[in-house]
């Protein structure tokens, strides 16, 4: 990390992170995807992980539920390793992503009891779950058509019931806005909100700075690989000196290509 979020607060004193990430680093084959990520977050916080198509934000948020490994770092959730402790981990969080698939002949209610199922979740438990999700997340206005029927928000809202059936201390979200229009957004921010409430721990990913801003209690601005800056709001505008976030993130990347190029013409005088 460089010097601008070392001046940051990379995390929340006084609270227990549920969240800890540090130093995470993911190679393929040359690439850098993830370059040294490290970020902490406590229950009942929302916290962003903004950037770019290719930042790395996907890669982040698998390794940290489980899916991939890291090359270096170390990724917990409530002091569970996710390599090491990854059952304990996997039965702590509740991964969404728009790569999951529904079942296109069921309805959305259909499909949540046969997770819930699959999952040997007690029924009563499972009803009342579900019935939580279907309101939560206003599936209730199309519960009873067929998944394969439903526009791209509402196959959304189900994936994301799907994801939290168990109710996980943390909720793990890779761009759960992407691609929807403002209402169904709206929803999901919504519930987000709610479940922070809740006492919740989130981390979700977005490109969209205007979701960031209306959303985090913190975040973290990717590039590249690396976390340029992590913080408040507040603290990442003061920082930046700039007024928005988007005009803050684009202060945040010239630096960090000033620094590299001073390394680099370092590296030339050597
Ligand atoms: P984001 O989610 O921020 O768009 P990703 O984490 O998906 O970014 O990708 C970060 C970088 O890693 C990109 O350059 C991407 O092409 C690369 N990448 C991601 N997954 C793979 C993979 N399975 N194999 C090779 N390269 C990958
Ligand atoms: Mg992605």
């Amino acid at each position: 990390m460089g010097e601008v979020s070392d001046e940051l607060e990379g995390s929340v004193q006084d609270q227990e992170a549920m969240v800890e990430v540090a130093g995470l680093v993911r190679r393929y084959g040359e690439l850098l995807a993830v370059d040294g990520v490290s970020f902490e977050v406590c229950a009942g916080e929302i916290f962003g992980l903004l950037g770019p198509n290719g930042a790395g934000k996907s890669t982040t948020l698998r390794m940290l539920a489980t899916l991939i490994q890291p090359d270096s770092g170390f990724a917990k959730v409530c002091g569970f390793d996710t390599v090491r402790q990854s059952e304990q981990v996997r039965r702590r969080i509740g991964f969404q992503t728009g790569d999951t698939q529904l079942y296109e002949r069921l309805t959305p209610v259909e499909f949540l009891r046969y997770f819930s199922r699959l999952q040997d979740m007690e029924r009563g438990l499972a009803k009342e779950r579900i019935e939580h999700l279907v309101e939560a997340l206003d599936i209730k206005a199309f519960a009873g058509r067929r998944c394969g029927s439903l526009s791209t928000g509402q196959q959304q809202r189900v994936s994301i019931a799907r994801a939290l059936l168990h109710d996980p201390e943390v909720l793990i979200l890779d761009e759960p806005t992407s691609g929807l229009d403002i209402i169904s957004s709206q929803f999901i921010l919504e519930f987000l909100r709610q479940e922070r409430e809740r006492g919740k721990a989130i981390v979700f990913s977005t490109h969209i700075m205007s979701e960031a801003e209306l959303l985090c209690d913190r975040l973290g601005m990717l590039h590249q690989g690396q976390l340029m800056m992590v913080g408040t709001m507040a603290s990442v505008l003061e920082n930046t000196g700039q007024q928005s976030l988007t005009k803050a993130f684009l202060e945040a990347i010239a630096r960090q290509d000033e620094r590299r190029d001073e390394v680099a013409s370092g590296d030339a005088r050597r």
